[in-house]
């Protein structure tokens, strides 16, 4: 098995243990013989401040500290990659490091982990992951600017949401060649259901004809589209898996065996596909 999504102890959201040598001791007492530990990388966040939400700001000085460990380390069988894990920004494809940070690692792991800004919608209300007002917006007119949001979102619509994620992501890739995979993408929707678009007024066969482009793209160029324990809608999977997409697991691991998101529940991840592929 492989699992392209290990966090490491120097982020703050990755537990003490996650060390070289304690996530190879892992990943062959669970059966993965490949794996990419990833750095996170976030030159900006969404409230222009060093922290938000479960991100800090993460630069050079970070990802050098983490590639001297990772380097350091002669890996006994298991076959690892050096990577980041940052952010799409916008329809047009920006991504949260600079092309010289992504140089120095083997893949960059490409999330989308608060709403993106598209030309017909910026990014001008923040909201947590769990779908809480994030502080800045937690006041008295918080409210109002909510709805002020969702009156945009609606006028704008989810079919145009859906289209300029997809771009953004096709820009990316096209933009960035160490843009390897697109992490915990699943449907690749949370972001649109969260931010308050209606997503499901978009039909399962409208939504896979948008994504299409991006499953054709994906898979010419090799960029593996992540699942994860959550799964997604086994049409689109089937058609992502016609044209050619390659899809890897990952239980996001941030601990080894315990804790909120821990390495050994990849199986679980793996159990989803399985189930996806015999559907
Ligand atoms: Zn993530
Ligand atoms: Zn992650």
């Amino acid at each position: 098995m492989k699992d392209f999504h290990v966090h490491y102890h120097l982020d703050a959201c990755g537990h003490e243990e996650m060390t070289m040598p304690n996530i190879e001791r892992a990943c062959i007492e669970l059966g993965i013989d490949e794996a990419a530990v990833l750095k996170h990388y976030s030159q900006q966040l969404p409230n222009g401040k060093n922290d938000w939400a479960a991100w800090h700001v993460q630069g050079s000085a970070e990802l050098d500290k983490f590639l001297d460990e990772y380097k350091a380390y002669q890996p006994k069988q298991v076959v690892f990659h050096s990577g980041v894990e940052t952010e799409l920004l916008n329809d047009d494809g920006d991504i949260n490091i600079p092309l010289c940070d992504q140089e120095k690692v083997d893949i960059v792991q490409l999330s989308i982990h608060f709403m993106i800004s598209t030309k017909k919608l910026p990014l001008e209300f923040l909201l947590y992951p769990n779908g809480a007002f994030s502080p800045e917006f937690d006041t008295a007119d918080g409210q109002k600017q909510w709805k002020d949001w969702l009156d945009k979102v609606n006028t704008v619509g989810a079919e145009y949401l859906i289209e300029a994620t997809v771009s953004g992501y096709m820009n990316a890739i096209k933009r960035f060649p160490k843009v390897r995979s697109l992490a915990h993408m699943d449907n690749g929707l949370a972001h649109l259901y969260n931010y308050g678009a209606d997503v499901d007024s978009v039909s399962i066969s409208r939504r896979i004809e948008i994504f299409e482009p991006l499953m054709k793209l994906m898979s010419d160029r090799g960029v593996n589209w992540e699942l994860t324990a959550g799964g997604m809608n086994k049409d689109m999977f089937k058609r992502a898996r016609e044209l050619g997409v390659n899809f890897t697991c990952t239980a996001d691991g941030h601990q080894l065996y315990n804790g909120w998101g821990p390495l050994a529940k990849h199986i679980d991840a793996e159990n989803t596909l399985n189930k996806l592929m015999n559907m």
